[in-house]
């Protein structure tokens, strides 16, 4: 019998199911409603910031981010190379310039000793990436932006649950972006959050979230109609308040969704650890890995994409990592950056979520094992 083992699976079910019906019972199913209030404030306890706002995704999150830092066209961002295309497009729906800089080749998250090369007169801020979820260096990268200037976004789409020298993923910048995507840790199929401690900043992203005005529901129950008028551009990035009622299930169970994951990944580092062909993701002392994806890299002189195929024949799902940007035609003619151009072309997802099965993972490590021996995927 062939296996047929997943890339990822989101881990949802009845409870979340229950959360739904009693959102269809209130009748209010639009976003920021009651639901949505309620998650944003239960979100930001466990990111450890004082406020949240729920958005339609993470890419508007850090969009609306950028909007309250007060973004203009001409203006440059510093972005980590090696992330999804959200990152780098963010900055350019305000006519900015994203100007990535190389990563670090343990854990592919901006090194932060490149970051001051490319900071220029137009420079106002940067965007670290917690790549798969594990936390960049931000004690560094906060240190550099006092310096200069400039604001601190953390691109915390995968890092829900993780902590950094004891902190949580979205306390560690001045605003930080989540993702609820179907293929992340916690998920409502796709949704986001804006977090951060400063309260102004919340709110101008919640107007500019609500096409620029004040959401319906602080004009319920007002004696007078009120009528608020146009002042500023904003967009519809909201999350429904049926999306916000699953998350807050899924937030609820965040810490044991982090335990599962833990279990498999340290059950592929007993079972891989002596595998000569590749190298496993590395997870550093001063901080945690959620684990939204299992990463490893093959060694030079193996066909990634052989491996690749190879196991998929053999019921494994997986996938390159994420992207270097810089490669992108989208940015136009960029310098190279060598070890994102690198590891773009060396890593492979393999399966990570919660609730993987102990004897898929062993089959998935045997089969990998199997696979990178063969002749046939050595260059
Ligand atoms: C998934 C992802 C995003 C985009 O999230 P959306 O919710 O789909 O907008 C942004 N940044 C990183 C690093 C991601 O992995």
């Amino acid at each position: 019998m062939t296996r047929s083992i997943p890339l990822g699976r989101p881990t949802v079910g009845q409870e979340e199911l229950d959360a739904i019906s009693e959102v269809f019972d209130s009748g209010w199913l639009s976003g920021a409603g009651p639901s949505c209030l309620a998650f944003e404030s239960e979100f930001a306890e466990a990111m450890g910031a004082s406020g949240a706002l729920a958005t339609s995704n993470c890419g508007t999150a850090l969009h609306l981010a950028q909007l309250a830092f007060g973004i203009k066209p001409g203006d440059e961002v510093i972005v980590g190379d090696y992330t999804f295309p959200a990152t780098g497009h963010s900055v350019m729906w305000s006519g900015a310039t994203p100007v990535f800089v190389d990563i670090r080749r343990d854990i592919w998250s901006i090194d932060p000793a490149q970051v001051e090369a490319a900071i220029t007169p137009r420079t106002v801020g940067i965007i670290a990436v917690d790549v798969f979820g594990q936390p960049a260096d931000y004690d560094e990268l906060r240190a550099i932006a006092d310096r200069h200037g400039l604001w601190l976004l953390e691109d915390g789409a995968c890092s829900a649950g993780a902590t950094y020298k004891g902190r949580p993923a979205g306390s560690l910048a001045d605003a930080a972006a989540f993702s609820f995507h179907g293929r992340k840790g916690i998920t409502a199929g796709e949704g986001g959050a804006l977090v951060s401690d400063d309260a102004d900043l919340i709110g101008h992203a919640r107007k500019l979230h609500t096409y620029g005005i004040a959401p319906a529901i602080t004009r319920e129950g007002q004696a007078t109609l009120p009528v608020p008028s146009f002042d500023e551009l904003g967009y519809n990035y909201r999350m429904s308040d049926i999306q916000a009622a699953i998350m807050r299930v899924q937030v609820r169970r965040l810490p044991e969704l982090l335990r599962q994951r833990q279990v498999v990944a340290d059950r592929y580092r007993e079972r891989l650890s002596d595998l000569e062909q590749i190298l496993l993701p590395a997870q550093l002392d001063d901080r945690t890995h959620p684990w939204q994806s299992y990463v490893i890299t093959v060694a030079a002189g193996i066909d990634r994409g052989a491996v690749a195929l190879a196991l998929r024949e053999r019921g494994v799902g997986c996938n390159f990592g994420t992207y270097a940007s810089h490669v992108q035609p989208l940015y136009g003619e960029r310098e190279s950056l060598p070890v994102s151009a690198d590891l773009f072309q060396r890593h492979i997802a393999i399966p990570m979520y919660a609730g993987l099965a102990e004897d898929d993972v062993d089959y998935v490590a045997d089969t990998l094992r199997d696979v990178v021996a063969s002749a046939a995927v050595r260059r």
